[in-house]
This record gives structure tokens, sequence and C-alpha cells, in this order.
């Protein structure tokens, strides 16, 4: 990846976390390690809960598998006797006699006792029904014969009664080599699945003693439906049957999914001496219901902390961090708006925020105090942006626009203006003799006469430019106009400065008049235009004169008019 993208991506990510998202993930980085300890300490928990439920269960398949090895035992006892009997010397019916008596009533699982013959046929019973009957291609007759030693059949239905049995058979040769006699006993399922009745009414648990051939023996009471059937038919074991009859493991356990999506533990322990097998299936979901209600309830509890400590976080951020970052902010754009008061206040703001408070007052008390001086500064510039230094008198831009605001008051209150344009008479001759810082000294004193005669007057005096000034006078007509004009001549010619290459041989001063009524029509040049007009006319009556704008009236001075 190169260096770009990947900071264009850092870029982004930036942009996604926000302070708010990265305490939240702060939060979660923190709290995810216990959640996953919590997690894992939980899953644990479940694990051992359904071991524990298995080893349980284990040693109840192994207890029981045990007490129907007993009864099986307790059947090979009463045929052995049977057998010695009937090895003994002693004709068929002593022994079928003493079978009858000894049957038992403490063990009520023997159904019935019989012996048979060497042609197969039964000779003998505890149940006459049977007697006669020909057993000689049972298998568990050939084998007891060929072994010589007790076997336990698998399922058969007992043909006189229709009834579900195992036989136990115990041959006589076994103990009397020349007798071949076989004593039977027909063994009650129903006692058989008695012995299981510990094993019955649990959720989720299936248990079935099984034939070698696959067939269900015995079962619990509320599974009873299953006996007689073979094990692949029965649901939820058919897909074990063929592991647990693979298995030549006296007992083992093993794990499988059933067709209906249950994930089942299987137990199987073989019954001791005999091809039987006591099959436990376990529905691993339904035993650790318990403990999941609780891992789901845990798991609650954990969003719950989780969306806790989120919401803790965001709430945090918020008043911690983003409220008086907002504040500062709200404050430096009053500030910046022109509020030059405006403050932090430090109280409502958490401690590690008070130095960036403290920082941003000073700074804002010392940038008010930098535009106070510069607005100062700025007056001043103004003041003598409008002023020239020569003559101490307002320049043709401050001239200007006191006469713009002059004319504007004039309309407005329909008062009369007058302006008088005032020129220094052979000014460059005066250059010339003198010299020019003498022509400066000279502006100088005709500027402190103007100012005085303003002062007098009321009006408003600036040097128009070069040797040029004006007098601008508010609430005044042509005639008090033309007489202001006249002393402002006499007062320049009375200060009898020399000027010897003049005709006057002093200084002295020409004056243009223009009064006017300021209205829509006109404009304030048009005043300057007429006053200059004036003084142009002044001039040319010879200097050392006034001259009123549009008509002609002589004054003692020497006044004349301008057309
Ligand atoms: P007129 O009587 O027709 O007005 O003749 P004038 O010589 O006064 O007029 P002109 O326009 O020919 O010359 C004006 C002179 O004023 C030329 C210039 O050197 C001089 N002047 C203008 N400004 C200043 C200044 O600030 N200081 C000095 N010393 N002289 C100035
Ligand atoms: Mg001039
Ligand atoms: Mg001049």
């Amino acid at each position: 990846m190169s260096r770009v993208s990947f900071n264009r991506k850092r870029v982004k990510l930036k942009k996604v976390l926000g302070i708010r998202a990265r305490l939240a993930l702060l939060a979660l980085i923190l709290v995810t390690p216990l959640m996953l300890e919590r997690v894992r300490s939980l899953e644990d928990t479940r694990a051992k809960q359904i071991a524990l439920a298995s080893a349980e269960f284990a040693s109840l398949a192994k207890h029981s598998a045990d007490m129907q090895r007993e009864v099986i035992s307790s059947v090979e006892t009463v045929l052995r006797s049977t057998a010695y009997v009937r090895g003994s010397e002693g004709g068929v019916s002593r022994s079928c006699d003493i079978m009858r008596a000894s049957l038992p009533a403490s063990l009520p699982w023997i159904r019935s006792l019989m012996i048979v013959g060497g042609d197969g046929r039964i000779q003998c019973s505890t149940n006459n029904l049977f007697v006669g009957l020909d057993l000689s291609d049972r298998p568990y007759l050939i084998k007891a014969r060929e072994s010589r030693d007790f076997v336990f059949s698998d399922f058969v239905l007992a043909r006189p009664t229709n009834t579900p049995v195992v036989m136990a058979a115990y041959p006589v040769s076994a103990i009397n080599p020349d007798n071949d006699s076989v004593v039977l006993a027909g063994v009650n399922l129903d006692w058989m699945s008695k012995i299981m009745s510990n094993l019955g009414s649990r959720p989720g648990v299936t248990a079935a003693l099984v034939d070698s051939a696959g067939t269900v023996l015995a079962a619990p009471a509320d599974q009873a439906g299953m006996i007689g059937r073979p094990l692949d038919t029965v649901p939820l074991l058919s897909s074990i049957a063929e592991k647990a009859f693979g298995s030549n493991q006296p007992e083992g356990s093993l794990s499988f999914l059933a067709v209906d999506g249950s994930k089942r533990i299987v137990n199987f322990a073989r019954i001791t001496g005999t091809q039987s097998r006591l099959i436990i299936s376990i529905d691993e979901a339904r035993v650790s219901a318990v403990i999941n209600g609780e891992i789901r309830t845990a798991y609650l509890q954990l969003a719950f902390v989780c969306l806790f400590v989120l919401l803790g976080a965001l709430v945090a951020a918020q008043k911690l961090i983003i409220q008086p970052i907002e504040t500062m902010a709200a404050m430096a754009k009053r500030f910046g708006q022109g509020e030059w008061s405006v403050r932090a206040a430090r109280k409502s703001l958490p401690a590690e925020f008070v130095p960036l408070a403290r920082a941003f007052n000073a700074m804002a008390a010392q940038l008010g105090k930098r535009e106070r001086e510069l607005l100062a500064t700025n007056d001043r510039l103004t003041v003598m942006a409008s002023i020239d230094m020569l003559s101490g008198l307002a320049n043709r831009r401050g001239f200007q626009s006191r006469l713009d605001f002059e004319w504007m008051k004039a309309q407005q209150y329909d008062s009369e203006l007058s302006l008088l344009m005032i020129d220094v008479d052979h000014f460059k001759l005066f250059n010339d003799t003198y010299g020019h810082p003498e022509g400066d000294a000279c502006l100088t004193r005709l500027g402190d006469t103007l100012s005085a005669v303003a002062g007098e007057t009321m009006g408003f005096a600036g040097r128009y430019g070069g040797e040029e000034f004006c007098l601008l006078l508010p609430n005044t007509d042509a005639k008090r106009a033309l007489e202001i004009g006249e002393m402002v001549r006499a007062a320049i010619q009375n200060l009898a400065m020399p000027h010897s290459t003049s005709s006057f041989l002093t200084v002295t001063a020409s004056v243009g008049v223009a009064c006017t009524r300021p209205n829509e029509k006109q404009q304030p040049g048009d005043l300057i235009e007429a006053a200059d007009a004036a003084l142009y006319a002044a001039k040319h009556r010879g200097r050392n004169t006034v001259v009123e704008h549009g008509f002609v009236r002589l004054t003692d001075g020497g006044m004349a008019l301008a057309s």
C-alpha cells in the first residue's frame, strides 16, 4: 500500500472517529478483556455441566447394567442348580418336581423354568403350556449345547403365549457330560424394564437395553413403546446403532448429531456375560437447558454492562470534553465577532480546561488591549490623513469630506452655504525671491491667519492645494461671505509680509466667493467651481481683491463680480 493512500485512510478514519467514538472505543477496549474472560468462564461452566451430566448418566448406565447383570447372574444360579439336579442320577420327573418346587418367589423376573430333552422338546416346565414344545432349532439352545456354558438369548417371542421374553439356557452337559438336556428360563422383560426405571422420566434422556441383534429388550416405562423394535427403527437411536454395536469395548461413549438436529451424547455398557448392551442417549441441549438459561441471562447482563459503559463513555465525553470545547468555541466566536469583553467562566469548566480558559482569557485581554490601541492609532491616522502639516489646516481630503457633510446639512435645513477660494498672489515669485523654505513659512502664517478668521466666523478653513486655501462658511449668505472674503484679504495684507517682487510689495491674496442654497440639482463640486471662477475673475481684475460669483459688486478693498 502506498504511503499516500495510507495517509488518506488515516484521515478518513480520523473523520469517522470523532472524540465520542474514540472514547467509546477506548471504553470497549477496556471492557472487552473482562467480557471475554466472563464469556470464557461461562462457556467453561457449560462444558463442565454437560460433562458432569454425561458422567452422571454414564454411572447410571453402569449401575443399571450391573443390576441387569445381577438379575442374569441370579437366573444363571437358578439354572445351574436345576442343571445340577438334572445331571445327578435320577429321572426327569424327579428333576422336574424339584425344579417346580425351586422356582423362587424372590426372583420374580424368572417367568418360567423348563427342562429340554436331548430331542429338543420341553420335557417339563413350570408352565404346562410349554411342555412338548420343540425348541431344537433355537439358536440359544444350539449355542448352549455347543459351548456347554450359560447362554442368554436375544429377544424372542414365546410361541404359545406370544409374549416377549429373553431365554437363558444352561446345558446339563456342563455338569454331567453324558446328559444332553438343557435347562431353560424365560426371563420377564418387564422386570428388566423396571430395573431401568431410574433412567426414565428424565428430559432429553433415552435409555434402552438392546440384544445382540439390535432389538430393544427393555426400556424405562415412559419409553416402553420401543420394546421389541429393532434399534435402527427407534428415532434418535437408529443412527448410533451401528456405532454402539461396532464397538468391542464393554462400555464407552460417543457424541453425534441426531436427525432432529439435537446434539446427543451416547453412553453404552455391555451386560457382562451376554451380548446385550445398555444404551443411554442424552440430548445435550436439554440437559444443558438450565445452564443455557443462566448463560443467556449472563450474556444479557454482559450486554447491559457494555451498553452502560458505552453510554457512560458518551455522557462523560459530552460533559467533560465536548461541552467545554463547545463553550470555549462559542466564546472564541463571540470574541471574533468583536465582543472584546467576553471571558471564559472557569468555574463551569472541568479542571483540565482551566489552564486553557486562563490562557484564552489572557489572550482575550491582550487582544482587546491591542484592538483598542489599534482603534486609537487608526483614529490618529484618520485625523493625520485629513490634516495639512504645513498650514495646520484640513487638507483637501479633509476639506472635501467636511464640504460633503455641510452640504448635506444645509440641504436638510434649507440653509445657505458659502465658500471662499483664496490664492496667494505671485507666490512663484515669492519663492523665487526668498527661497522655498521661506515660502513654506509664509504658508504657515497664512494658515494661522485663516484659522483665526474661521474661528471668528464659525467657518472651516482648509488648504486646497499649493498656495491655494479655502474657507467653508455654513449658514452664511452671499453678502456676509463677501464681507468675510474682504476680512481674509485684509488680514493677509495686514500681515505685511514683505514681497518685493509683487506690485503690492507685501504678500497679498485674491479671494473668490460663491454662495448657494444646496438642492437636489446641485453638487458640492458646483460650489467649488463657482468659487474658483470668482477667484479667476479676481486674479483677472488685478489680484489682492475679492470677487463674488454671479454678479459684480466692488467693495472698498476692491471687490468685483465674476459672471
Ligand atoms: P498668481 O498670482 O497668478 O497666483 O501667481 P502665482 O505665482 O501665485 O501662481 P503660480 O500658479 O504660477 O505659482 C504658484 C507657486 O506656488 C508655484 C509653487 O512653487 C508655489 N508653491 C506651491 N506649493 C508650495 C509649497 O508648499 N511651498 C512653497 N514654498 N511653495 C509652493
Ligand atoms: Mg495658485
Ligand atoms: Mg497664486
